[in-house]
């Protein structure tokens, strides 16, 4: 995992409903809708009102309060406008910036007005060599070190076989040099995307 920020908007505002602190830096979430209730009591930045609120089956996000917008372009997606059509419907999210509203400059949630498309990450194989799991090392994720090793070994590999092969290639001799302090793995790796473990 990368390393989470938070958002002052996460702990400032609207804590009881979904927002743009709920998100990091680009990030959009998959939700299934769980149920809609139509008119809920809610307590918001402007004061207590009732609103339609949607809920979701994954736990531990918050609700997320209908307006127009979204409201339309869940209806886009699910293609119904019935509250009571929406439950187990994938719906993506996004946060858009700069909404001027009311004389402000905001953010806000919206829904995307098509179906869920993030790709799902793709399984990290196993290590050519060894056969075990890839495993994160020296903070690059797995799934950096298996593509980075795919480019240059022409195999997914893990830390120690990357280690084993690099030996392998450069101790012919067999009274060389003691080993070195410095791993020669980590020096190896350059920078890349925590998220995507893209090489850069
Ligand atoms: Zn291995």
């Amino acid at each position: 995992m990368s390393e989470q920020k938070t958002h002052w908007k996460k702990v400032v505002s609207d804590p009881n409903f979904i927002g743009e602190g709920d998100f990091q830096e680009g990030e959009e979430k998959v939700l299934t809708i769980d149920h809609v209730v139509a008119a809920e009591t809610v307590t918001t930045a402007e004061g207590k009102s009732k609103k339609a609120v949607v809920h979701w089956k994954e736990p531990g996000i918050k609700p997320m309060i209908l307006n127009v917008a979204r409201s339309k372009n869940i209806e886009k997606v699910s293609g119904s406008g019935y509250f009571e059509d929406w439950p187990g419907v994938k719906i993506q999210l996004y946060i858009e910036h700069g909404i001027k509203a009311f004389g402000e400059v905001v953010s806000a949630v919206r829904v995307r007005p098509f179906k869920p498309r993030i790709q799902q990450q793709a399984p990290i194989p196993p290590c050519t060599d060894c056969g075990k799991e890839i495993a994160p090392y020296m903070g690059k994720s797995a799934a950096y070190m298996a593509a980075y090793t795919l480019k240059h070994f022409e195999a997914p590999l893990c830390a120690d076989c990357v280690k084993k092969r690099k030996a392998a290639e450069q101790a012919p001799a067999v009274d060389s040099e003691p080993p070195e302090e410095t791993d020669p793995v980590a020096e190896e790796f350059p920078a890349a995307d925590p998220e995507t473990g893209e090489v850069l």
